[in-house]
């Protein structure tokens, strides 16, 4: 075990979207300072670092520089090659290891080898051609989901194949030569668990939370899930056996399926904080980002507790319309706003959000919907 990473020392991050943003507020807090890296100035991180280093994620001589700069490095965004984490690597330790994110980063590798240790996944086939498709939608039925096995995210790169008369049109779409195809899941609701580890096997864990999508897009999330205990404890128990076979150090986000009939499969996993886990720096005693900071520097994890019922409610870029959203109308409720930075709001673009803390996730539903529909020019 290497000496602990402390306050005073550099931060590193590879990316720099909002959850680098989130990331270097708790490290500025605990007197880190903080370094990201992307390919792109006066980004959500950027704005709240120290240093913004603007180059390409394959510029191995300014990422050598970037490292050598900072006393660890982590990641936001995942999908960098695993030259990325091998040239840092010689310069600086690097958490979650290059291993972890190889594995988040194919989702054929993700679930082969979630199934291998024993846990719960959705039935799947690897495809490679439209032939392989029809064969694998003939095995699996429809409806059926087909994924890109790389570089997918809020349900871009996927379709769901009700007739196997759609495979041709929906593979060439998919523009890939890999994509796994996955049995529709008919689930009664979907659930993630974010859980913090250090380099001493120390696990803590937040939720599981509750979450609800539009559009592919998380809408809302709440925390507790609402959920009978036991179907709790052992979305809690899939987590824990995440972080132990694959030997994360670090955040590590499990998103789960909870199917009709009482069953628990893992849907993906991100090896980072998860936006279903923003609510944590408002409702609970150490938020995931503190985590995020405490787990790559060796620190003793913080203490998970909640404070209060809770929902979070992303705020889209959508809301803008023709013109600002109305903040004075929001910030009069008792809610807590959280905004990214971002210069220019796009629909379907994350641009920040709401958390509300209440006597019941009931309340805080209510409450969080209730804002941010006030933000509406009406
Ligand atoms: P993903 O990009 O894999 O997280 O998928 C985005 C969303 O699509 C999930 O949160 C689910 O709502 C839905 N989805 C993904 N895979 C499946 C599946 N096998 N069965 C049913 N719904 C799915």
């Amino acid at each position: 075990m290497t000496n602990p990473i402390l306050p005073g020392a550099t931060l590193g991050v590879l990316g720099s979207g909002q959850l680098g943003r989130m990331f270097a507020i708790a490290a500025r807090r605990l007197g880190y300072g903080v370094h990201v890296y992307s390919p792109e100035v006066d980004t959500p991180a950027g704005q709240v670092a120290d240093r913004e280093f603007a180059a390409a994620y394959d510029d191995l001589e300014q990422l050598a520089e970037f490292a050598r700069s900072v006393d660890v490095v982590t990641f936001e965004f995942e999908n960098v090659p695993a030259e990325v984490t091998d040239c840092i690597q010689k310069h600086c330790p690097v958490h979650p290891s290059g291993s972890v994110l190889a594995i988040a980063q194919n989702r054929i590798r993700e679930k082969s080898t979630l199934r291998d240790a024993g846990l719960a996944v959705p039935a799947f086939r690897e495809v490679t051609s439209v032939e392989q498709l029809h064969a694998a939608v003939s095995e699996l039925g429809t409806p059926s989901v087909v994924k890109t096995a790389s570089s997918g995210y809020d349900g871009k790169g996927q379709a769901v194949i009700h007739d196997p008369g759609q495979v041709d049109e929906i593979w060439a779409s998919l523009a890939t030569d890999q994509a796994i195809l996955e049995q529709f899941v008919d689930f009664d609701c979907e659930l993630s668990v974010v859980g913090a580890r250090n380099a001493l096997g120390e696990f803590v864990h937040y939720g599981p939370f509750r979450n609800s999508h539009t559009d592919h897009i998380l809408d809302v999330t709440v925390c507790p899930s609402g959920l009978p205990g036991d179907v709790n404890e052992r979305a809690i128990d899939v987590a824990r056996r995440v972080f132990e076979c694959l030997d994360v150090v670090g955040v590590l986000c499990v998103e789960l399926f909870v199917t009709n009939d009482g069953r628990i499969l893992i849907n993906e996993i991100a090896p980072r904080p998860h936006n279903s886990g923003h609510l944590t720096i408002d409702a609970h005693k150490t938020c995931q980002f503190e985590q995020q900071v405490r787990a790559i520097c060796g620190l003793p994890l913080g203490n998970a507790g909640q404070l209060a019922d809770a929902a979070m409610a992303n705020v889209l870029g959508d809301v803008w319309g023709e013109s600002e959203p109305r903040w004075s109308a929001l910030l009069a409720s008792d809610v807590k706003l959280h905004l990214y930075g971002k210069a220019e709001a796009r629909p379907g673009r994350k641009m920040g959000h709401i958390t509300a803390l209440a006597d019941s996730i009931e309340d805080a539903d209510r409450n969080v919907r209730a804002a941010r529909e006030s933000l509406l020019n009406r």
